[in-house]
């Protein structure tokens, strides 16, 4: 079927071809052009006969004028209708020609439109042959294809006559598939319908989804809008608040003024500065005044102060009744000491008496008042008086454990000068000095045999000063130590036996204590000599020779004195004796005025002793009991005055006591120290 097919589609071509191709030959133009040629072909014959014709009448009338000779006749009369007719003719002609002329341009229009028809038929007879080419070659496809169905033909045969065969069958299967095939359409059709409907749900389906997100959308714009909305409001609020907040504060601020100016905070931190003010001045007041009431209580208790301290029985003692203790205390009254000296009880009264049992702890705290009022500007003695071995250099030196009153007051002094750093500064200086048969000699010193003088200043002002005494600024308890050492390795390398030596010397250590008031400028100038007397054992006459001898009266000589300088300041008499001694010439500055001395009498209370600690216990009453001046003591001042070294010395004033304090540098009537100051420390 398939070739029949593909034939009646060629021959329906070819047909389509022939009458394409009969369609060109005839169009309207064609035929108007040959029509056309036709006319125009007759019109030429027309006109060349018409001339021919013309060129015959004109040979005529030349014959017929030459027989001329008869007018009227009858061909004179043909003549004139042959002439009207050849002017009849010649119109004819020229409208001919006119004609002829638009049959040209009509002609000559048709010609190109003919080209170009041509032109177009020319296109389509290649696409005819193009077609053709096409129809041919699926036509050589179908030949194939028939022949090689034509090679399949036994088989196909077999199939036609199976199918023949089963003809019948197949019918009943063909009507059963058709039926089958009905039934399928149906359903198809059912099926359709089912889809034409799932298709419309789908469509409303779709429109409902459109429709569902354009809600989405209006909703998503809602929440955005909403969001927006509270974003807003939530800054808004956060401005709200950071508003209400500094109000709150700035309202807090106002408040905090108001309660400020209500308790008049300002006015009273004015107050409380100029309360400071007046607290500092009163404090300045107070410090003045306190010096006054330790003035005056040290008038009281006395200027000059003694006290005895007994040490322990030790083993240089020995044994045997000798060693026994011969004194012994008053448990109610710290100021008594019984010697039992020969069988008979003596009894004294002191400032103040230790017992072998007071630590050097003890001692300084009796001594510590004074020591700390150098800081204020006094100047102040501590001696150590007694027989040698009755505990003098224990007491001042002590031992490294067990330190005695130097280094203490050494230590007070700067733990107190640290405490007022805030508002004084000070400077402490040190010096070392030893007498020794009336020479003075600088234990600091680079050279310790030197004699040292005390002189009195060139510049009239009365002061004492030591020229060559060397002065150690001080500024820790360690530098102290190095300055002890220092003064000790001296004394050794010049004294084979030290220790007799030193019995037999007075030893000084002299502590400077410089002040200025940071606030006012006032300064201050405190001294503290710390004294190690030499032994105030008495020598026998008999018993001593040469040196010794010397010695023993130079040391007498200069306790003597210093008995009766101390005696002659107890007693407020016009005049001191201070020139009787080198001691007393070196300590007159730290002796007279407002100055204070503390004696410290040492006792051995061993009975071999007693004579000693007898002589050396009535010393130390004869020396507190002149202080008490007018009255009952008087008589003893009498016997004390009495004694040989008491010496006179009307020239020698002592410096007014209230000037010292508040002496302004280098016109004060502290005359050693600044003797000293200036020596040390020209530029100050
Ligand atoms: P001085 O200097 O008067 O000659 P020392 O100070 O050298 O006497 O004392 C003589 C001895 O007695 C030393 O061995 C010393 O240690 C001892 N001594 C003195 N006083 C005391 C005391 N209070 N406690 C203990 N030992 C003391
Ligand atoms: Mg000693």
């Amino acid at each position: 079927s398939v070739v029949e097919n593909l034939k009646e589609k060629l021959i329906s071509q070819a047909q389509e071809v022939s009458r394409l191709r009969s369609e060109l030959g005839g169009t309207d133009l064609e035929k108007l052009r040959d029509r056309l040629t036709v006319e125009n072909e007759r019109l030429r014959q027309e006109l060349r006969r018409c001339e021919a014709e013309l060129q015959g009448l004109r040979a005529q009338p030349a014959v017929a004028a030459a027989a001329a000779p008869c007018p009227g006749c009858e061909h004179s009369q043909e003549s004139a209708q042959l002439r009207d007719k050849l002017s009849q003719l010649q119109l004819e002609v020229a409208e001919n020609k006119g004609v002829l002329s638009e049959l040209n341009l009509e002609v000559q229009q048709k010609t190109d439109r003919l080209a170009e028809v041509e032109l177009r038929l020319k296109d389509c007879l290649a696409e005819k042959a193009q077609e053709e080419e096409r129809l041919s070659r699926r036509l050589r496809d179908s030949h194939e294809t028939i022949a090689s169905l034509r090679a399949q033909s036994p088989p196909v045969k077999y199939v036609i006559k199976t199918v023949e065969v089963e003809s019948p069958k197949t019918r009943q299967a063909l009507s059963e598939s058709q039926a089958r095939n009905q039934h399928l359409q149906e359903q198809v059709a059912m099926q359709r319908q089912v889809l034409k409907e799932m298709e419309q749900q789908l469509q409303s389906s779709h429109q409902l989804t459109t429709q569902l997100r354009a809600q989405i959308a209006m909703y998503e714009a809602e929440l955005e809008r909403a969001h927006g909305q509270m974003l807003e409001e939530m800054q808004s609020l956060e401005e709200d608040k950071n508003r209400a907040i500094e109000e709150a504060f700035a309202r807090a601020q106002v408040e905090m003024k108001a309660v400020h100016e209500n308790l008049a905070i300002g006015q009273a931190i004015e107050e409380v500065n100029s309360n400071n003010q007046e607290l500092l001045r009163k404090y300045r007041r107070e410090l003045q005044l306190r010096k006054k009431c330790h003035n005056e209580l040290v008038r009281l208790k006395g200027n000059i102060r003694v006290i005895a301290r007994v040490r322990p029985v030790t083993k240089e003692d020995g044994e045997g009744p000798e060693a026994t203790n011969a004194v012994t205390f008053d448990p109610d009254d710290d100021s008594i000491i019984h010697l039992l000296h020969k069988g008979k009880p003596v009894s004294f009264e002191l400032d103040k008496v230790f017992s072998p049992w007071a630590s050097q702890q003890d001692v300084f705290q009796e001594v510590q008042a004074l020591v700390t009022s150098c800081i204020d500007g006094f100047n102040v003695c501590i001696f150590a008086y007694g027989q040698t071995g009755a505990g003098k250099t224990y007491t001042m030196e002590g031992t490294p454990e067990n330190p005695g009153i130097n280094q203490r007051a050494l230590q007070l002094l700067f733990s107190e000068v640290q405490e007022k750093a805030s508002d004084w500064e000070y400077n402490i200086t040190v010096s070392a000095a030893e007498i020794y048969n009336e020479v003075l000699r600088d234990l600091l010193g680079k050279e310790p045999q030197e004699k040292l003088e005390i002189r009195l200043c060139p510049d009239g002002s009365g002061q004492l000063y030591v020229p060559g005494l060397t002065e150690f600024r001080v500024q820790s308890v360690d530098d102290i130590n190095k300055v002890f050492e220092f003064g000790h390795t001296n004394r050794t390398t010049e004294f084979t036996n030290l220790n007799e030596h030193s019995s037999r010397s007075h030893a000084l250590l002299i502590v400077t204590v410089r002040g200025t008031d940071c606030s006012t400028g006032l300064r201050t100038t405190g001294k503290l000599n710390l004294v190690d007397l030499a032994g105030s054992e008495r020598v026998g006459k008999s018993g001593a020779e040469g040196s010794r001898l010397r010695e023993a009266q130079h040391i007498n000589k200069s306790l003597s004195a210093l008995g009766d300088v101390i005696a002659a300041l107890r007693s407020r008499q016009g005049h001191v004796p201070f020139r009787n001694s080198k001691l007393t010439y070196l300590l007159q500055d730290s002796l007279s005025g407002d100055s204070k001395t503390l004696m410290v009498v040492q006792v051995s209370p061993v009975e071999k002793n007693t004579s000693e600690t007898l002589y050396s216990l009535k010393f130390a009453e004869r020396v507190r009991s002149v202080e008490l001046g007018p009255g009952a003591r008087r008589t003893e001042l009498g016997s004390w005055s009495s004694q040989e070294h008491l010496e006179w010395e009307p020239a020698c004033q002592a410096p007014q006591p209230s000037a010292r304090a508040h002496s302004a540098p280098g016109s004060g009537t502290t005359s050693r120290a600044g003797s000293i100051r200036r020596k040390l420390q020209p530029s100050a």
